[in-house]
């Protein structure tokens, strides 16, 4: 018989994408899934519901402690409530989650398995059942890159980040392509003359955009069509000295160097030394991918065309763009990621520093395997164990 299969958080951003590529991957034939929700119990489950073709409470532990497995894409604050419950009213089963709060539990494993498949292995062969997908930008850097780490290659690693709006969930969208809609009607008839003066639509553009109210920016606090973010998530500097290297750092940068390190079963909780990861990410006006332009200090003087040929075979998706002016702008863009699995890495050069010096640039859709794909593929390591 199929396993039990809950399914929280199926409508939300991830909820969705990851609900589209089960259906690809023919998953639901597999399971019988049970939906919850935390808004609609009662209501009517969607089509891949086979036998329970009602939503379920999804605060209701009773319902939850049936399922063999939960998959939840339904957000930290939900985690953080129902999982203490559920597993001190004694439930045993694996718990698959896209949300961060439980991420570096000591028995949490956080799951990529094209990178860290031996780490999974381990945690399964010695009773682990909790597997928590990883950063968005972490999980794609590694599709990308995670060769030289694996091949031990990398002394440290210095990341720029350019995160799509859609990294804050559907809301952030909406806002964003609302602004660049208020923005163009601003200056729509100075555009439609093409004799008008550029420094007046400039000028008229910046007045809008400080002149943008509450409710126009209500999501990100500040306008971002037309700008930039170089902040994402909480403050986690304060307290720190001015001179310690965690002062004055965002949330979302310290998950870069804590979460690349737990992937690949290094540094804290493990026998090996952690990798130094560090830089800053940075929210921009695109719709939907995570960009990236890295900085390795390698350990030793490694040929570009050897880095080149480690990267495209590390995986299926990854895809090493030549560094040339076209293939660059064709193949490395948010508009050309979005919607696919391929994680295209490109940019790779040495840098001026030094031949161990080496710079790279990577895009990948976030909603795919920076969330909803290492989930399912989580799933299918389940139910093939
Ligand atoms: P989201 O779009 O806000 O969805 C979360 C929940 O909001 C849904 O499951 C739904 O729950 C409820 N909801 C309320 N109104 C809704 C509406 N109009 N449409 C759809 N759902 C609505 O959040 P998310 O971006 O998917 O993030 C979920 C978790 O994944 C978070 O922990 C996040 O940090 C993590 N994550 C997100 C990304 C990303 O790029 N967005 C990437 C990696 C990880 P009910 O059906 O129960 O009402």
């Amino acid at each position: 018989m199929s396993k039990l299969v809950g399914l929280v958080g199926w409508r939300g951003m991830v909820g969705s994408v990851l609900m589209d590529r089960m259906e690809q991957e023919k998953d639901f034939d597999l399971i019988e899934p049970m939906f919850f929700s935390t808004s609609n119990a009662g209501g009517k489950a969607p089509a891949q519901a086979k036998n329970e073709t009602a939503l379920q409470d999804a605060f209701n532990i009773e319902a939850l402690k049936r399922c063999e497995i939960i998959i939840t894409a339904q957000g930290g604050d939900y985690t953080s409530e129902v999982y203490p419950k559920l597993r001190a009213a004694g439930w045993n089963g694996h718990w698959i989650d896209a949300a961060s709060s439980l991420r570096m539990e000591k028995n949490a494993v956080i799951v990529l398995d094209p990178v860290n498949m031996p780490v999974i292995k381990n945690a399964l062969a010695n009773g682990g059942k909790d597997w928590i997908g990883g950063n968005c930008t972490v999980s794609c850097m590694l599709m990308g890159v995670g060769a030289l780490y694996k091949a031990g290659l990398v002394e440290w690693m210095s990341t720029q980040t350019y995160q799509a709006a859609s990294g804050g969930g559907a809301q952030h969208m909406r806002e964003l392509l609302t602004q660049y809609g208020t923005l163009n009607a601003e200056v729509r008839s100075l555009l439609d003359d093409p004799k008008s003066a550029i420094l007046e639509i400039d000028r008229k553009v910046i007045a809008k955009q400080r002149a943008l109210t509450g409710a126009e920016t209500a999501n990100f606090g500040v306008p971002l069509g037309g700008s930039l973010i170089p902040w994402i998530d909480k403050d986690l500097g304060i307290g720190k000295s001015q001179d310690e290297p965690g002062w004055g750092m965002s949330k979302e940068e310290w998950k870069g160097m804590a979460e690349t390190n737990k992937i690949l079963g290094q540094g804290e909780g493990f026998s090996t030394a952690a990798i130094p990861v560090d830089g800053f990410c940075v929210r921009v006006g695109a719709m939907r991918c995570h960009s990236q332009a890295l900085t390795f200090k390698l350990k030793k003087d490694v040929p570009v065309a050897d880095i080149e040929a480690m990267v495209a075979a590390d995986n299926e998706w990854v895809k090493v763009v030549p560094n040339t002016r076209e293939a660059t702008i064709q193949d490395l863009t948010p508009v050309a990621v979005t919607g696919t699995m391929t994680i295209p890495v490109g940019r790779i050069r040495k840098l001026a520093m030094g031949p161990e010096y080496v710079g790279a640039f990577t895009i990948g859709d976030q909603l795919l395997w920076g969330a909803a794909e290492p989930l399912r593929r989580m799933l299918r390591i389940l139910l093939d164990a």
